[in-house]
């Protein structure tokens, strides 16, 4: 590993001042499980690390009206708070089948956004329960949906200076699901080969028949950031929720990724296994208890 300079701001302010003062040769650092690897490797060498962790801000997990995620949060936090595993069971699940128990006490959600990679297994379920980054910088701050916090592999829509504050996620309304499914060679501390996430708001239109007042497709995997299968949501949207739209939908699905060949699966092998993963969560929804 080359030589680096290390700091450990207590604030935000500070924090944001080094990075911004030395540009793309400065990393931020929370659980280190994705920056130290890559630093190990000689693929990452920056002259500046900045540790987020005295930064008490960062780690504040609040209900306002919505949930408000510090990106300091870990993904053992997750799995253990009351709050998300009531609320956004989702949120939970999902961080429960992210690598092994030692990685999880390190490993930070907004670490795992800022990351960026494709299979960031964070980033569907969030963006389907429509959440948005708050952002700080030196001297501004701003917010972001999730969905456009992704810019390629690897990039994220931060610039120099800027730190992914928290995530902010809309408390659900009765009727409200949210599932994410990924599909990985083994059980545990596997990347996915290919994820999909759906939300939706039902109500009953009839006896045993689900609308879909809104829904949201969120797929992992398989495209250069995490994305919105928006087609398939349109058939959805505003109708009742039938075998043959459910089939319609996780074909159309399946035409929105863009996956590649690589070790881990073929594209042609991605692009079936995201159908399967939508319908199955789509019909999921047909009876779930309204
Ligand atoms: C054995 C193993 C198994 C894994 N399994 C999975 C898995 O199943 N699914 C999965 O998705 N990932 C997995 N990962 C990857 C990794 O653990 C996660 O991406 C993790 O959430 C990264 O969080 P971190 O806090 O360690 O990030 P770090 O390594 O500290 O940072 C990652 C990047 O984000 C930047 N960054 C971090 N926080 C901020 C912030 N608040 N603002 C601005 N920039 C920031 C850093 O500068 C760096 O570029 C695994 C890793 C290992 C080692």
């Amino acid at each position: 590993m080359k030589p680096f300079e290390f700091f450990k701001p207590a604030t935000i302010g500070d924090a944001s001042k080094i990075l911004a003062d030395y540009g793309r040769e400065g990393r931020a650092l929370a659980g280190g499980t994705d920056l130290l690897i890559r630093m190990k490797r000689g693929q990452w060498t920056p002259r500046a690390v900045v540790s987020l962790n005295r930064i008490a801000a960062l780690r504040a997990m609040e209900m306002n009206g919505e949930l408000q995620l510090g990106a300091r949060v870990t993904l053992g936090e997750i799995i253990r708070s009351a709050e998300a595993r009531g609320q956004f069971p989702v949120l939970a699940r999902t961080a429960s089948k992210m690598a092994g128990v030692q990685v999880r006490s390190l490993a930070t959600v907004g670490g795992n956004l800022c990351n960026a990679s494709p299979s960031a297994d964070m980033a569907p379920p969030l963006i389907a329960l429509g959440a948005r980054a708050d952002i700080a910088g030196r001297d501004h701050e701003r917010i972001l949906p999730l969905e456009d916090f992704f810019v390629g592999p690897g990039q994220n829509a931060l610039v120099p200076g800027e730190i992914l504050r928290a995530i902010f996620i809309p408390r659900p309304a009765d009727g409200f699901f949210c599932s994410y499914v990924k599909l990985e060679h083994r059980e545990a501390m596997d990347i996915a080969i290919a994820g999909v996430a759906v939300s939706a708001q039902l109500a009953k239109s009839a006896a045993e028949i689900r609308n879909c007042l809104d829904v949201r497709i969120v797929l992992g995997a398989v495209a250069p950031v995490p994305r919105r299968a928006k087609r398939a949501e349109e058939i959805l949207r505003g109708n009742d929720l039938t075998r043959e739209r459910i089939q319609e939908a996780a074909r159309l699905a399946a035409s929105e990724a863009q996956p590649i060949d690589d070790v881990r699966g073929s594209a042609w092998y991605r692009r079936q296994m995201i159908e399967v993963l939508t319908r199955r969560q789509l019909l999921a929804l047909m009876t779930a208890p309204l």
